[in-house]
């Protein structure tokens, strides 16, 4: 069982991730909870990298490649040989990122996009999504206040000084995607409490697990 939680910043991914591996583990499942990008030892290197250079130091093709690159090792080291022994994999991002951030947010085309995704996950797909949705003016908040309480610079907060219009791009292209049906994406209201917000992930997952 592969599930993937995706969103803008601020959203609350990881701690619905973590509510997630809790409530799984407490069931006897063995989970484990992965990230892109720095799911992997390459992705720990390339995330470095991709959150602190700067745009000139950064084209948006290059800043593609890096998080497809992360996705391929990421697929082939960690999540694959986790799902094939059995594990239930809950990955903070994946494909689905690819398409909003770059696709839609960087304008870079979707159908392309589509297509490299192909390529990095050969063939490994999320059984479900759950894209917890906010706007970005509330996730921006959230981030810029986490990033002062853990004293950030500015460039390490650098995706959270982006353009608001970035942001809104992001989600427009998040729920874009949601309202196709073959991508299996569940759409949360994020601006709910956690506990709220887990009652649909647990909902969902017991649903498609039969638990
Ligand atoms: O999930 P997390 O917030 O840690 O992601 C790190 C940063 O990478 C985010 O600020 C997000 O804006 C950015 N990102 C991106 N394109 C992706 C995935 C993440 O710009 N495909």
């Amino acid at each position: 069982m592969f599930i993937t939680f995706e969103g803008i910043e601020g959203c609350g991914k990881s701690t619905q991730t973590e509510f997630l591996r809790d409530y799984l583990e407490g069931l006897g499942y063995s989970v484990l909870v992965t990230l892109e990008p720095g799911g992997s030892r390459l992705g720990v290197e390339l995330r470095r990298m991709l959150l602190s250079l700067e745009s000139d130091d950064l084209t948006r093709e290059a800043e593609l490649f890096l998080y497809l690159a992360d996705r391929a090792q990421h697929v082939h080291q960690v999540i694959r040989p986790a799902l094939e022994a059995g594990r239930i994999v809950i990955s903070d991002r994946f494909t689905h990122s690819t398409l909003a951030y770059q696709g839609y947010g960087r304008e870079m085309g979707v159908d392309a996009l589509q297509e490299m995704n192909i390529m990095a996950v050969d063939g490994t797909v999320p059984d479900i999504t759950f894209l917890l949705d906010l706007p970005p003016e509330t996730g921006l908040r959230r981030a810029l206040g986490r990033n002062m309480e853990k004293n950030l610079t500015s460039s390490e907060g650098r995706f959270e000084a982006e353009a608001l219009e970035f942001h809104v791009r992001v989600r427009q292209g998040y729920l874009e995607l949601a309202s196709r049906k073959k991508e299996k994406i569940v759409v949360l209201d994020a601006q709910a409490l956690p506990e709220t917000v887990f009652q649909g992930v647990v909902g969902k997952v017991n649903e498609i697990m039969k638990i």
